[in-house]
């Protein structure tokens, strides 16, 4: 196997997968090293029997990895497309003003509107189509005109191949991956065991295969160092029984193994192993868990259904206080199963995001230098405050009463599917980790290409952003030759 490539890209989600098809198209020869597997439709865990299917622990393999932390957990997702595979489809354009403060001055909204189109072209966007035929569509717009905000209400943009519903298509966006039209069967962040979603192995990488580049499923990156101008990117290989270690060489490296993935990996290069000299100071700082918070409503009016159609199919926005409202939905397999154990009842989940303080520490701490991330509700508790009161008034309008999760009402602790920063972008190396091209400082040859380079929190689904952000990254890579 070849050792040499013109660049390696580590990991390949919403950054890595669009760097590294940008790079290959270039002409690069481009290696893509990601630690989770190739997900095949029937594979997903809710189709599998192996219960190793679920988690990635390093053991296991799994779809999801949760983080526990002490103040906020964070689930990110593994496998090739990494959060494409179990996102929830929404994808958005933050307002202009987000980009004000907290951010390069190179980034506006209209600098990186070239770049959110070319996303939009690849992955296709729009409403749900039949939304107007699911009950907690219906329900979101009606409680948005009972509280006064039928102006805000919206049917957001979702990454999702709306072809005749349950009918193949061998290749309805000319990238060679046969895809299903959406069925409504509410398994978009269980992993679509139909293709409906336009996920990234479907677009971005088959796109980058077809052009040459290789992609190594089940290669975690351990550490990276650099010789000279080049870098060496050791892994372990685990789709062997017994993981063996392994590296290959470039004169390029793109970091996109998340925010997580990435902030650890050059803490742990710089501190741990120490096999690369100095970054920025700022290097796990500005984390943000983008003012996740969850809720659901009970005992509303009208009867509501939860496990049809996309998770994801209609949002409310409070610009003012500057956070978004939507619905969300799970398949009918995991509810059926939570009704088990706990009473039915007629109930609509909501997913929050807003803007936070983005004032998380990601450090390595202890004896085996873990990973750990310390964060504070308390600067941003005027967003959650501002979040609880519109949610209430939600409830009260439907006729019912809206419930927190008990580790956000009892402990002010939080769970964030959208984590960001860590590696922040910055004017200067006293404040971030990467330049506006997402150039590591100090560290000529090295990029960041993910969620892990976002200043602030953005109050909106960030996958979109990330996206375009990884776009301009590659841009500039190919510009520099
Ligand atoms: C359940 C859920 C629903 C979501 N819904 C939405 C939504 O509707 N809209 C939206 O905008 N966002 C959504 N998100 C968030 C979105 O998925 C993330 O913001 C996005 O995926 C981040 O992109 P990224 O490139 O930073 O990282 P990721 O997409 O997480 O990609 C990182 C990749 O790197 C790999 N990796 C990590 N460490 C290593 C290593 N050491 N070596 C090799 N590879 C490594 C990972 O396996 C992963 O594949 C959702 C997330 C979840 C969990």
């Amino acid at each position: 196997m070849r050792v040499h490539y013109d660049a390696v890209v580590v990991g390949s989600g919403f950054g890595g997968a669009v760097a590294a098809c940008r790079l290959v198209q270039a002409g690069m020869r481009v290696c893509i090293l990601e630690r989770g597997r190739w997900w095949s439709p029937q594979e997903f865990p809710l189709h599998n029997d192996d219960p190793r299917a679920w988690l990635w622990t390093g053991w296991s393999t799994g779809l999801y990895q949760y983080h526990y932390f002490e103040d906020m957990d964070v689930v990110v997702a593994s496998g090739v497309g990494g959060g494409s595979l179990v996102y929830a489809n929404v994808l958005i354009v933050p307002p202009a003003d987000v980009f004000a403060t907290g951010w390069p001055a190179a980034i506006t909204l209209s600098v990186l509107a070239p770049y959110y189109q070319r996303v939009r072209e690849m992955l296709h966007p729009m409403p749900y189509p039949r939304a107007w035929s699911r009950t907690k569509t219906r329900v979101m717009y009606q409680a948005a005109e009972l509280t006064g905000r039928r102006e805000n209400f919206k049917l957001p943009d979702l990454g999702v191949y709306w072809g005749q519903p349950g009918v193949p298509h061998p290749d309805p966006y000319g990238f060679g991956t046969s895809q299903t039209g959406c069925a409504d069967l509410a398994e978009c962040v269980t992993g679509c065991p139909i293709r409906a979603k336009n996920s990234l192995d479907l677009n971005y990488i088959a796109l980058a295969l077809r052009n040459g580049a290789e992609c190594r499923p089940l290669h975690e990156v351990v550490t990276i160092a650099r010789e000279g101008n080049e870098f060496t990117v050791y892994y372990l290989d685990r789709s062997r029984p017994v993981p063996e270690e392994g590296k290959v060489c470039a004169s390029r490296v793109v970091l996109a193994a998340g925010t997580l993935g990435s902030t650890e990996i050059l803490l742990k290069a710089v501190y741990k192993y120490r096999t690369l000299g100095p970054v920025s100071p700022a290097l796990g700082r500005g984390f943000s868990g983008n003012g996740d918070i969850q809720a659901t409503l009970i005992g509303i009016a009208p009867e509501v259904s939860f496990t049809t159609g996309p998770t994801i199919t209609a949002s409310i926005n409070y610009p003012e206080e500057h956070f978004l409202i939507e619905d969300g939905g799970l398949p009918p397999v995991v509810t059926l199963k939570l009704n088990g154990w706990l009473p039915s009842f007629n109930a609509l989940p909501l997913l929050m995001m807003g803007r936070d303080a983005a004032d998380g520490l990601l450090r390595l701490t202890g004896r085996r230098q873990k990973l750990t991330l310390e964060w504070s509700y308390t600067n941003s508790l005027p967003l959650f405050k501002a979040m609880e009161r519109c949610v209430q008034e939600l409830a009260a309008a439907l006729g019912g009463q809206a419930v927190f999760m008990p580790a956000w009402s009892l402990a002010r602790k939080l769970i964030t599917v959208h984590p960001l920063g860590g590696c922040r972008m910055a004017d200067s190396p006293q404040y971030g980790v990467v330049d506006d091209g997402g150039a590591v400082y100090g560290q000529p040859g090295l990029y960041v290409a993910d969620g892990s380079i976002v200043p602030t929190s953005l109050g909106v689904n960030p996958a979109l952003t990330i996206a375009a952000l990884a776009e301009r990254v590659a841009e500039r890579i190919i510009r520099e030759g």
